[in-house]
């Protein structure tokens, strides 16, 4: 079977070309991710260009998703060559200018008051938490900060300071410009950072509109912990984003918060995307750490729809092979879940997220868990879900059947936003009129594709087609001939 757990990868300097983003794709990239915060604009609506044709060209189908940078503040640039920070030396942090670079001596700060905003005896943290400076002394233009953990940066590292002194809102107006650029390119999924409450998500909503991209909410705040029911009811998607997550919450914590943002995600029929080191040593190394192979597998038992790869990707020595082995380990982890107790607790919980849901998300959400319910008790060789948004399928995927799911949709842009879902192959299959004409386009598609054969069981949600609110409210248990 193929595999359920879906790979995310990172787009960088390492894999932007062509053959290489052919040989990505042939190693199992489900979904590909153009980080704005580390290209301009338009060089980044190329690589997606670029993305969708070399997929078109392999008829492979390929989720795209553009990460927008929210406020996030950035040190100006130490160049590629590696500056080291040494232990105990003073830094200058500074609002930077236009054309400023960063020393080993001078940080220049890329968000407007970020740097005169500090305050003595602030923890300042350099990229993905490794460098460690506290401000010793202020004055009108900036700090001194003395470096408690050194180490090598390059490039433009994040810059954390505490968010109680930045009004850090999301989205920003440089996200919200690149918003209607990326609306009218391949883009499928787009992913908010440093999202603090469920009105960020509405107000990128407000620029996409209800038919553009779907939207990912980033969960990398403790504001956003604490109030993540809301973001996941108001998102499309959730990312479990580890690294500003180990910046801004206790290490240790960050295993519990992965599995409670995991939990909210398939709770509310949500994708969930579990982000950043998940097989980090492989920047520099042919091989993962052994801990980082039993990470990405902790990822898939605690229930993510995806695990994602950043640097390993995008500026690795070898991103193709990167993609194979996070593709072996993914693999070995569907084999071994436990799908029976997962289907079950969630069945157990279904009540619960129903309360309040509007109806026709309660008759799907019933109809998938009937779904589920038969399609183990008559053993069926698939569940086809027929669907206009997705929705049927998602719902379905929370249950997480060991039967494939295949989503049946005339449209191929959800097609491909189901590139991000657990365990759905999906199907571009013409509208028709009728249930019964749905039905059997749907398990006729199925057919042809090799999914499923003659003489199958196999359990079909769909809904009334003359309906116009999404529904699926029926469940057909179908014999193949
Ligand atoms: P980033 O987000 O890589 O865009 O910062 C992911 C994370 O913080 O883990
Ligand atoms: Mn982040």
């Amino acid at each position: 079977m193929d595999r359920r757990t879906k790979i995310v990868a990172t787009i960088g300097p390492a894999s932007q070309d062509a053959d290489t983003l052919a040989a990505m794709i042939d190693a199992g990239m489900n979904t590909a991710r153009v980080s704005l915060a580390h290209n301009p604009l338009d060089e980044a609506i190329e690589v997606i260009e670029r993305i969708a044709h070399v997929a078109d060209a392999a008829g492979r189908r390929v989720g795209i998703l553009a990460d927008l940078p929210g406020p996030k503040v950035r040190a100006a640039s130490f160049g590629d060559a590696g500056v080291r920070i040494t232990d105990g030396s003073v830094i200058r942090l500074h609002a930077a200018a236009s054309g400023d670079t960063s020393t080993a001596t001078r940080i220049a700060i890329d968000h407007g008051d970020a740097a005169t905003s500090l305050e003595k005896g602030d923890r300042v943290v350099l990229g993905d938490g490794a460098i460690e400076l506290v401000v010793t002394a202020t004055d009108g233009d900036g700090a001194d900060a003395e470096v408690m953990t050194g180490g090598v940066t390059q490039g433009r590292p994040g810059v954390s300071i505490p968010t109680t002194h930045l009004r850090l809102i999301s989205p920003t107006d440089d996200d919200l410009v690149a918003l209607a650029a990326l609306c009218d390119s391949r883009v499928d999924h787009v992913a908010i950072s440093l999202v603090t409450s469920a009105t960020d998500i509405v107000r990128v909503r407000e620029v996409t509109g209800h038919d553009g991209p779907r939207l990912i909410a980033k969960i990398e705040t403790p504001e956003a912990v604490a109030g993540l029911d809301a973001i996941v009811a108001e998102a499309d998607g959730v990312m479990v984003a580890r690294g500003d997550l180990g910046i801004r919450c206790a290490l240790e914590d960050i295993p519990f918060i992965q599995k409670q943002i995991i939990h909210a995600g398939v709770a509310f029929g949500r994708p969930v995307i579990t982000a950043t080191q998940m097989l980090e040593s492989m920047v520099h190394s042919p091989l993962p750490t052994r801990a980082e192979v039993t990470d990405v597998t902790t990822a898939v038992f605690d229930g993510t729809s995806a695990v994602m790869l950043s640097g390993e990707t995008a500026i690795g020595r070898d991103p193709v092979r990167v993609i194979a082995t996070m593709d072996r380990i993914a693999r070995r982890a569907d084999e071994a879940f436990d799908s029976y107790q997962w289907g079950r607790a969630i069945g157990q919980e279904q009540s619960v997220s129903a309360t309040g849901a509007p109806i026709n998300r309660r008759i799907t959400g019933a109809i998938s868990a009937a779904g589920w319910r038969a399609a183990m008790d008559a053993d069926v060789a698939a569940i086809i879900a027929c669907t206009g948004t997705g929705a049927t399928p998602r719902a379905i995927s929370r249950f997480r059947p060991t039967a494939p799911i295949l989503a049946a949709t005339p449209s191929e842009r959800v097609a491909r936003e189901l590139t991000v879902a657990w365990g759905i192959e999906a199907m571009v299959v013409d509208r028709r009129t009728t249930t019964d004409g749905t039905v059997s386009a749907a398990v006729t598609a199925a057919l042809r594709a090799g999914h499923i054969h003659s003489g199958d069981l196999v359990a079909v949600l769909v809904g009334a087609p003359e309906v116009t609110e999404p529904v699926s409210d029926t469940l057909r248990l179908v014999h193949v001939t």
